[in-house]
């Protein structure tokens, strides 16, 4: 039964304790979770050759084992500091010297006499050949069976501290203690169906396949496991949702007319494809089952206005809406916006708004008064608590739907809820991952926006890109971002990309743009400090805005026209594309620049790809496919799942998963007769709402 495996790894035998806590950090504590740590790929080291044969290998560069036994071993010291292990090792058939680095504890482990297996490749120094072993394990006979050579080993991601070695040995152990009590989720007859091998073999195929083919298999099997976990906890969640419903408690009146006025009120005429998502939002709202919709536009496609339509029309009903930006900077930015979006209207219609940030603290008075209350995400933490909350919009952080939507009933509140996001997730993966959202897509820019000019810079032209700048700030008054690397990812701001930024900032003012007014901004800073930056900037009073990338998302400063973009290499196509999308927000012409001091072929010809492609899905679709699944959104600040084995990309697969959820729902199965699945169910949900 699943139980022994979900025993904790500190039941591992000869573990050092630096090993678990490396373990801990990684998110594995039990069992289980160490046989989903799954491996980057496979070394190939199946092919067992006797030491005569190893000249033939030389040519065709192929990686073998050897089984031999240690004549000698001695450590050599060079002159630079570093030491070489020479050993000397036979088998019935012949010598070879092998040969390590800097190892010299070797001295020790490798014995005269000692039966090793050793796995690598063979190369010649000045004639004589030398096996490089790559790995290296002792036997006590040459018949033992092997972990680390002889066969296909598996190449995990290493952590500091913790190597392929060690998380190879201990999935090993845990394949062979406990490989026999993982059970299927699947029941029977759908297995069957998809012929597919079974989870227990795929497992132990995943680590340590036979052959290429065990390989493919297990990892076909495991990948349609993980969306088959998704898509079936998704629809779960969303089948739960709609149960909770209570009465027609938030059916909101639809007020077509007043809808109508608000809408001629604006300084513009709505896009179809907005007037479309407007027309969805106000169809959920008024119907009786709590909204839970994803609004999907690319940079500048207008959401604002889209979002404010429902939380208008939750105002004409008598109820607040609460609007939650991931960042102080945008709750202050989207203050703004939704303040100038009704600004036209008469006062009776104007909505109350009112924003909330760590220095703003509002009276309660006032929050009574209130029917737009907006923040980041930490409004709804827990310290404030709201009465009538109707609408709930989020901006860029598609997982809080679900996470939101759990805090908020916590809190005994069961709004709609609009999440909003500029990252384009494709279509099929969005039903994947998403399958509890319903989705309206803005597809469609407002008329009359110009296409962004994109170039590469060569390392050469970097001089020539500031002067261009300078003159563009002097004459044309332009106003510039410069973003710098990306150094560390993470979902707040990293004290590395901090340092970094100031130490461009410094370089910039004092060495390139001297006469100009640079301007510095990243996460770190207090919040009232970037409000007077960024106010600065929007105000015209800095030229140039010198900013970490966690500052990518949302902000709108419509003269900001010239976005340069240091190591741009190192960002996702999403990425760049958000960061892209902070300019061109008027009628002006706008530039953006990507620097890169690498040349490599292919990082060229993707930078060089997006500098001609504007359309934010077709870029997803290629970070898609060319940087597999975990990387593409390349973002936690997005809040998007990494997945952990399947590919977004495999829409095979994904049509696959769902139709089986669907067999699954449709036959008389019960969750509760499939323990394995249920466990897993469960522990998905667990991981999605707990997370923040
Ligand atoms: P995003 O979708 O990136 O959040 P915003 O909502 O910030 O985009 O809108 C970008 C800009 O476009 C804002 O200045 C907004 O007022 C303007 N805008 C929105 N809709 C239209 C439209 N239909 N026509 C012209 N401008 C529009
Ligand atoms: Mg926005």
């Amino acid at each position: 039964m699943i139980q022994a495996l979900n025993q904790s790894i500190s039941l591992l035998p000869r573990t050092a304790p630096r090993t678990f806590h490396i373990f801990h950090k990684l998110g594995i504590t039990t069992f289980f979770e160490l046989l989903n740590y799954f491996p980057l790929r496979h070394e190939d080291y199946s092919t067992i050759i006797r030491i005569t044969d190893l000249d033939n290998i030389i040519y065709a560069q192929q990686k073998v084992t050897i089984k031999a036994i240690v004549r000698t071993c001695e450590n050599i010291y060079t002159r630079r500091r570093f030491t070489i292990q020479k050993a000397k090792v036979y088998d019935s058939s012949g010598e070879i010297e092998v040969a390590w680095f800097n190892q010299p504890y070797l001295r020790e482990i490798l014995k005269p006499g000692t039966i090793v297996s050793l796995a690598g490749g063979i190369k010649s120094f000045k004639g004589t050949l030398s096996f490089q072993a790559e790995e290296f394990e002792i036997l006590k006979g040459l018949s033992d069976e092997t972990v680390h050579s002889g066969r296909i080993v598996p190449i995990y991601p290493q952590t500091r501290g913790l190597s392929t070695k060690t998380i190879r040995e201990k999935i090993y152990y845990v394949l062979f203690m406990y490989g026999d009590d993982i059970q299927d989720i699947l029941p029977v007859p759908l297995l069957k169906n998809l012929k597919m091998i079974e989870e227990q073999k795929a497992y132990a195929q995943i680590h340590f396949p036979s052959n290429k083919n065990g390989l493919e298999a297990a990892r076909n099997r495991l990948s349609f496991d993980e969306l088959f976990i998704i898509q079936l906890s998704s629809t779960l969640i969303r089948q739960e949702w709609k149960k909770d419903v209570i009465g027609n408690a938030f059916k909101l009146k639809p007020y077509e007319k007043l809808l109508k006025t608000f809408e001629k009120s604006l300084p513009f005429s709505l896009t179809k494809a907005q007037k479309r998502c407007v027309s969805e939002i106000i169809n959920d709202l008024s119907s009786s089952t709590p909204m839970n919709r994803l609004l999907q536009g690319d940079v500048g496609s207008g959401k604002t206005v889209v979002s404010a339509f429902g939380a208008f029309l939750a105002f004409l009903n008598g109820y607040k809406t609460l609007f939650m930006a991931p960042t102080e900077i945008l709750a202050q930015q989207h203050y703004a916006s939704v303040q100038k979006v009704f600004e036209n209207l008469k006062k009776n219609l104007r909505p109350h708004t009112v924003l909330i940030t760590s220095n703003k603290k509002v009276s309660k008075n006032e929050l009574d008064k209130a029917s737009i209350i907006i923040g980041t995400h930490a409004l709804i933490s827990g310290k404030n608590s709201f009465d009538n909350i109707g609408y709930v919009v989020v901006d860029e952080q598609h997982k809080f739907g679900v996470i939101q939507r759990a805090k908020l009933k916590e809190q005994g509140i069961n709004p709609h809820l609009l999440s909003m996001t500029a990252t384009p997730i494709p279509r099929t993966a969005m039903l994947t991952l998403y399958g509890e959202l319903d989705v309206s897509i803005i597809d469609e820019l407002p008329q009359g926006r110009l296409k962004i000019k994109t170039y590469c810079v060569l390392p050469s032209k970097r001089q020539d890109a500031y002067n261009w700048i300078t003159k563009e700030v002097k004459h044309n008054k332009a106003q510039v971002f410069i973003v710098c690397p990306l150094i560390e990812e993470s979902s707040s701001e990293s004290m590395q990309n901090v340092k970094a930024v100031k130490a461009e900032f410094e370089r910039l003012s004092k060495e390139i743009f001297i006469d100009l007014k640079l301007g510095l901004l990243h996460g770190r800073m207090k919040s009232n400090e970037k409000d007077t930056v960024i106010s600065d900037f929007a105000k015209g009073k800095i030229d140039i805005l010198v900013s970490t990338p966690v500052v990518e998302v949302g902000i709108d400063i419509p003269n900001a026209t010239i976005m340069m973009i240091e190591a741009a290499q190192r960002f996702g196509m999403a990425q760049l594309h958000q960061l892209r999308g902070r300019v061109g927000r008027s009628d002006k012409q706008s530039y953006c620049l990507l620097f890169t001091e690498q040349n490599a072929e292919n990082i060229r010809t993707r930078l060089e790809m997006f500098s001609k492609v504007y359309d934010g899905f077709k870029l997803a679709e290629y970070d898609l496919k060319h940087r597999g699944a975990g990387n593409i959104f390349g973002t936690q600040q997005h809040g998007i799942d990494r997945l952990n084995i399947a590919s977004l990309s495999d829409t095979q697969l994904i049509r696959q998963a769902q139709k089986t959820v669907k067999t699954f729902l449709e036959s008389s199965y019960a969750l509760k007769d499939f323990p394995f699945l249920e466990e897993r169910i469960m522990k998905y949900k667990i991981d999605h709402i707990s997370r923040d």
